[in-house]
């Protein structure tokens, strides 16, 4: 499938989950075999022959994408989560959102350092999610190959978050 038609099976939801916001739904992507393949093999071809441990996604989505991905490098899959969902110690990184503020965790050991990874999500709108990310596999001392999502919202001007020397890679931009 070309990524055209990947495109088409977006669905823009306005006004979800609050008023302003355009929800970019991936469900329909998912559903088509065809365009999830698409998917998957798009966001994966970065990285084919950079040797990748490990593919970590970011709770919820993510971790569908991850998981795709982590299958054609032959890699792991190590999943960053909300607070409280993960057994025994963690390591554990604030955000700001915007109203309030929220965490990502990491289970303690879950990295190896030195660890080859990439980081993936699902969108990447303002990047507050993803900069967290990054920080908390710093945290472990990964090397962190790459942040790769499969929309990236470039006007919300996320990846300005990151430091420059982290490559950012979306398939699909608007
Ligand atoms: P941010 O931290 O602003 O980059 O937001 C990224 C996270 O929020 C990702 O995990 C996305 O799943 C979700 N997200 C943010 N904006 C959207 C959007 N417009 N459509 C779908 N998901 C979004």
């Amino acid at each position: 499938m070309d990524i055209e038609k990947l495109k088409l099976l977006i669905r823009d939801v306005p006004d979800y989950p609050k008023e302003g916001v355009v929800f970019k739904d991936i469900n329909p992507v998912l559903a088509d075999p065809d365009g999830f393949e698409t998917a998957i093999h798009g966001m994966a071809r970065n990285y084919e022959n950079s040797k990748i441990d490990s593919v970590v996604g970011i709770e919820a989505r993510g971790f569908i994408f991850a998981a795709g991905i982590a299958m054609v490098l032959s890699a792991g899959v190590i999943p960053v989560r909300k607070p409280g969902k993960l057994p025994l110690s963690t390591k554990s990184v604030r955000y700001e959102l915007e109203y309030g503020d929220d965490a990502l965790e990491i289970q303690d050991g879950a990295v190896s350092i030195g660890e080859r990874v990439i980081i993936v999500d699902d969108v990447l709108a303002t990047g507050g999610t993803m900069r967290a990310s990054i920080d908390l596999l710093r945290m472990c001392e990964a090397d962190i190959i790459g942040v790769c999502c499969f929309i990236e919202l470039d006007f919300l001007k996320g990846r300005e978050k990151f430091d420059r020397n982290i490559v950012t890679s979306s398939l699909i931009n608007y």
